[in-house]
């Protein structure tokens, strides 16, 4: 695919494909004073045609999500308890916002309804869905935008994920150009024709499966930060927001553990090249992160690094025998004990003699003895060796493949802050480097190699 300087894919000019498609997160929507800068947001640009609200969110941190009083609704209602008070706490938000807006009352009467449905067998996707469509009502109203349904147009699959067949339904029903439509986050129908939601903060994955449906040439995802960022903030001290990263560096960052968007979000919008910006509501003038299929040419010129991730929740299992590297077929038997035993593996760095192989701890929790016996049996190796826990951190970038040193410069700051690297592992692809390391060492080796990159590389690829 050809891809314009935005990353855009070719769209042409003119018409539906210069539309955007706008996502607002829970805490965009979560008053009327918040609903007033979406409007301002939408109205500043007429390309954005196309907008997914999710349920109103937290007001302050005391405050409960919409959908979480919903969950709460249908699970008394299920036992057959009094769900009388949840459901007064859900329609008095929605009621308030409504109020405070100034919009013609049509509310009540839709929540009246769906207090008559609510029964011990009622869904829990379809009380849970109603977080979604009462606030899109409420956004069509607050707009003068056209309500699109998606249980009429989205259809998930039994696995979960949108399916095929969504394409060319929701496209024919999002295509006028000149219309201005809101269709609720999170949820769609099954193949029954039920109505089933995507998994929690499944409205990224209804922002992303719009904008591909109705082949659009940005999707906005509006929050609450100013873009990602580059590290942990509860490690590193105001880390820096990304400005451009690639589908394939988020992916890496998320695998990681890096907080960014629904992990099924991601592949409908990648598979046909559709650039998606992370936006702040409450900051609209700030340009977030733009994530994209390739790299800007400036943004190629001054890149160091898109990231830093990790997680403290790994256990390894290293396995030494002299002479490893003549007997065919030694880790596929090794990982044969990994698979008899259902756990799947993360990593599994090599040298001649050894292997390691890398698993998230949990899997190992009350059985590691037994697994180890098996690879005993299964492979009578020289030595075992079990560490039960182990933390991997990821140094992300895909410009690491051209540019020298950035590895000296990882190991440089870790050797610096006195951090012993447990283990080192690149993939061919050359997108990331990860090193282990113990988990009391964590947060100082992110910090230092932060540092390495941020504190004296000057901007990079952040902002
Ligand atoms: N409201 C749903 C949730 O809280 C979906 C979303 O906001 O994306 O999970």
């Amino acid at each position: 695919m050809v891809k314009n300087s935005d990353g855009s894919g070719g769209r042409r000019e003119g018409g539906a494909e210069q539309r955007i498609v706008c996502k607002f997160g829970g805490s965009s929507l979560a008053s009327a004073a918040q609903l007033r800068k979406v409007r301002a947001i939408i109205e500043a640009d007429e390309r954005r045609r196309i907008i997914v609200p999710s349920a109103p969110g937290k007001r302050d941190s005391t405050d409960t999500k919409i959908t979480d009083l919903l969950y709460l609704c249908h699970h008394a209602a299920s036992v057959g308890a009094d769900f009388a008070g949840p459901f007064a706490q859900v329609a008095e938000r929605f009621l308030a916002i409504e109020q405070e807006l100034g919009i013609e009352p049509f509310l009540a009467g839709h929540l009246q309804q769906f207090r008559e449905a609510m029964s011990p067998d009622i869904s829990a996707d379809y009380v849970a869905s109603r977080g979604e469509h009462f606030s899109a009502l409420l956004l069509a109203a607050w707009l003068d935008a056209e309500f699109v349904e998606p249980a009429e147009c989205i259809v998930i699959g039994a696995n979960g994920l949108v399916d095929e067949q969504t394409w060319e339904l929701l496209g024919a029903r999002l295509a006028d150009p000149a219309k201005r439509y809101v269709i609720p986050g999170f949820y769609g129908r099954d193949a029954e024709g039920h109505i089933r939601t995507f998994s929690r903060g499944g409205s990224d994955v209804s922002g992303a499966v719009a904008a591909r449906a109705a082949n659009c040439m940005l999707y906005e995802n509006w929050t609450d930060v100013s873009g990602l960022l580059m590290a942990d903030p509860r490690i590193v001290d105001k880390p820096r927001p990304m400005q451009e990263v690639t589908y394939a560096e988020i992916r890496e960052l998320s695998y990681m553990g890096a907080s960014v968007l629904h992990e099924e979000a991601m592949a409908p919008v990648r598979e046909v090249g559709i650039p998606v910006n992370i936006r702040n509501t409450n900051d609209p003038s700030h340009p977030g992160t733009r994530i994209v299929a390739e790299l800007s040419p400036a943004e190629v010129a001054s890149t160091q690094i898109a990231g830093i991730a990790g997680k403290t929740s790994f256990a390894m299992i290293t396995i030494g025998k002299n002479l490893m590297n003549r007997e065919v077929g030694f880790v596929y038997r090794l990982l044969g004990v990994f698979e008899r035993n259902g756990i799947p593996f993360e990593h599994c760095p090599s040298s001649i003699d050894s292997v390691s192989v890398i698993v998230e701890a949990s899997w190992l929790e009350g059985r590691a003895e037994q697994l180890l016996e098996e690879i005993r049996r299964t492979l009578e190796p020289d030595e075992i060796d079990y560490v039960p826990g182990i933390a991997l951190i990821a140094i992300v970038g895909e410009e690491m493949a051209h540019t020298p040193g950035i590895a000296a410069r990882v190991f440089a700051a870790l050797a610096g802050a006195a951090v012993n690297v447990q283990l080192i592992n690149q993939g061919a692809s050359e997108l990331n480097i990860i090193v282990g390391v113990a988990p009391e060492d964590y947060p100082q080796a992110v910090r230092s190699i932060y540092d390495a990159f941020i504190g004296q590389a000057g901007p990079g690829r952040s902002q």
